[in-house]
């Protein structure tokens, strides 16, 4: 027999609204002990944002009591424009609860279908695209000062241009290629990381060039096919070319092929979650993609959800909406 839960009947015995109630003292408790806050402010507090003027970017102001939703009001030295610790963020005015938002970070890391998200959260489906845009609003441009060293692996994966399958009065090109989206990818003995897009087809020296530049660091080895288009990228960071033999028994080829399949991997089933999707969201998802990895590589210095939180209550980003 179970154990008798002395709270069984008093839960029982509470209405709709009382009820409701509870349940948001508990998803408080809860976030509480996981996460140190129970509020998006509490968690702007905790990890130290500033208030800076949304207006005219000036730090100075002085507190000036609270909004009507209670949240602590500032007022600018400079401008004397008022605004709260979380107005230039994206829980700007958010009517999801930070519990909420929490579990959706967590499905969203999975990499889990929008349709799965409002079922499993209760949330509409606007609401959940709403959140899915913002939370990529805060890593646009995450890859653009990530900069690999060491020995690097590059490469280019291809995908299928759905906004070129799915119309049917343009007639498909000969040659599949020129219909794929080419995306190079770099990952380095350190497991960082870039996926950047470039074109369609096979990329040319200059592509690879462009692509690639400003993510590897001069010197650096550069391990990859042999294709010429890499060359360009290679001479002008005066790095190291090392052209891999498929050879089975060489372990260092065994590493580099494990890291880069996984990725290209990882990758193809990750973007396969977005097919029907805008295609020019496509660098968003591979920035968002590129930033889970290394959620994941730094799992065990810390949490990732935890972490997630950090990031977004600390972006600066003003999401508007854009219909
Ligand atoms: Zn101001």
């Amino acid at each position: 027999m179970s154990e008798i839960n002395p709270y069984e009947d008093y839960v029982f015995s509470l209405s709709d609204e009382q009820f409701s109630y509870l349940v948001q003292a508990v998803d408080k408790r809860i976030d509480s002990k996981l996460y140190g806050v129970t509020s998006f402010e509490e968690a702007a507090l905790r990890y130290e944002r500033k208030p800076v003027c949304p207006k005219c970017g000036s730090l100075s102001n002085h507190e000036d009591g609270y909004t009507p939703g209670g949240h602590k009001r500032y007022r600018c030295e400079d401008c004397s424009c008022s605004y709260t610790l979380l107005s230039d963020s994206i829980f700007n005015s958010a009517k999801i609860s930070l519990h909420k938002l929490m579990s959706y970070i967590q499905l969203m890391s999975f990499n889990v279908p929008l349709q799965l998200l409002c079922e499993v959260l209760d949330i509409s489906s606007n609401t959940s695209e709403l959140w899915r845009k913002k939370i990529f609003e805060t890593v646009n441009g995450y890859q653009d000062h990530l900069k690999l060293y060491g020995t690097i692996r590059i490469d280019e994966t291809y995908l299928s241009d759905y906004s070129i399958l799915h119309n049917q009065f343009e007639k498909r090109k000969r040659g599949l290629s020129k219909d794929l989206i080419c995306i190079v990818t770099a990952i380095d003995s350190y497991k960082n990381m870039v996926a950047i897009i470039s074109g369609h087809g096979k990329p040319s020296s200059k592509r690879i060039k462009d692509a690639l530049e400003s993510h590897i660091t001069e010197g650096s080895t550069i391990i990859h096919d042999g294709d010429r288009s890499h060359n360009g990228l290679i001479k002008k960071l005066n790095c190291a070319s090392k052209v891999y033999k498929a050879d089975s028994k060489d372990p260092e080829y065994l590493k580099y092929m494990a890291l880069i399949n996984n990725m290209h991997g990882w990758l193809k089933r990750y973007i396969w979650r977005f097919i029907g999707m805008d295609i020019n969201n496509l660098q968003s998802y591979l920035n968002w993609f590129i930033y889970l990895q290394r959620c994941r590589r730094d799992n065990e210095k810390w949490p990732k959800t935890e972490r997630i939180l950090r990031h977004l209550v600390l972006t600066d980003t003003r999401f508007t909406r854009k219909y």
